[in-house]
């Protein structure tokens, strides 16, 4: 079995190691918090002093960090260090432009590299349901795949360097404009007399039907099983959403794409943030937009 190194163990990167392990991997991890290390240990991931000493004999590497400087850094730390032909995944949520630059570390080193963003949340670690969105050259891609399985419910390869990134930031940029759209239409319902559960029975087989109306529902009742029936306890941050919001205006902005609803979904959530409402799950837009009371 594969020698897998695992670089940022927190809520998302703990689950997708234990279930690598699960897989029969042997898996080597570091994280910079202490807690994340003794929980990785507890799942049968043997915890090293950090990312040189936990990915120099690796097969593969997989790091779930913050943010693209957070990667950078630690792919410019063990690059030199590693096996060669070795492969790289990030599957942290990142800016297209570190994305292609940390390929372009790996490839200065003679490593492979893949960019494989997630989405399913920490529910998706824990059950290995993810979907991975991949960007890389076919070889890496097709050396990534089997590890990626054991973590995985769909693999879809986007496209070369970066192309996991951008699906990633487009999709979370269809996701939060909707989720801003089906909120307003609650809204609106609400004013105009009408019942949450009429609402939901004709929009959910009419058009305008979609994702955050039927699987993701912010009104509690009509989705049994969606963050509104428990106060918007995320699932899914509005923080995480604020921040997947930041990076598709920023490579809007370098791309010359023009979104403005884009925009006006991150202006939305970075208000709701600055409230105090970072830590409520995203679906929670709408106690914003009725002006409930915090
Ligand atoms: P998290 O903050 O729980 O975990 C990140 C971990 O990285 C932390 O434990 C931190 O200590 C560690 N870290 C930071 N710098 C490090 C370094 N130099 N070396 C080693 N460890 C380091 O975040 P998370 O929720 O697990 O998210 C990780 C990534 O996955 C983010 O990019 C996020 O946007 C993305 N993501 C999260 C979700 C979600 O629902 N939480 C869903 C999809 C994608």
């Amino acid at each position: 079995m594969t020698t897998v190194a695992f670089i940022g163990l927190g809520n998302m990167g703990n689950p997708m190691a234990a279930n690598l392990v699960k897989a029969g991997h042997t898996v080597h991890g570091f994280d910079l918090m202490p807690e994340h290390l003794e929980t990785a240990r507890t799942n049968g991931v043997t915890v090293m002093a950090n990312a040189v000493a936990a990915t120099k004999d690796a097969d593969v590497v997989i790091t779930m960090l913050p943010a693209g400087k957070h990667v950078l850094s630690v792919y410019e730390d063990i690059a030199p260090k590693l096996k060669k032909g070795a492969l790289l995944i990030d599957s942290s949520t990142i800016d297209v432009d570190s994305a292609r630059k940390a390929h372009a570390i790996a490839a200065r080193h003679d490593l492979l590299s893949v960019d494989a963003p997630v989405s399913g949340g920490t529910g998706g670690a824990a059950a290995g349901t993810l979907t991975f969105m991949a960007g890389g050259a076919q070889a890496a891609f097709e050396k990534a795949e089997p590890v990626l399985k054991p973590m995985a419910g769909r693999i879809v390869h986007c496209g070369d360097a970066g192309a996991g990134q951008a699906a990633k930031i487009c999709n979370n940029m269809i996701l939060g404009i909707s989720m801003i759209g089906v909120a307003e239409a609650f809204v609106l319902a609400e004013k105009l007399g009408l019942s949450h559960q009429a609402l939901f029975d004709v929009a959910s087989t009419s058009s305008g039907q979609c994702w955050s109306l039927t699987s993701y529902c912010p009104v509690p009742g009509p989705v049994p099983n969606s963050p509104a029936n428990r106060d918007y306890q995320p699932g899914f941050a509005a923080a995480l959403m604020l921040k997947d919001l930041k990076l598709s205006q920023e490579a809007a902005q370098q791309a010359g794409a023009v979104t403005p609803l884009g925009a006006e979904a991150t202006q939305l959530y970075a208000l709701f943030a600055a409230l105090g409402h970072g830590g409520t799950d995203f679906s929670g837009i709408i106690k914003f937009l009725r002006g409930d009371p915090a």
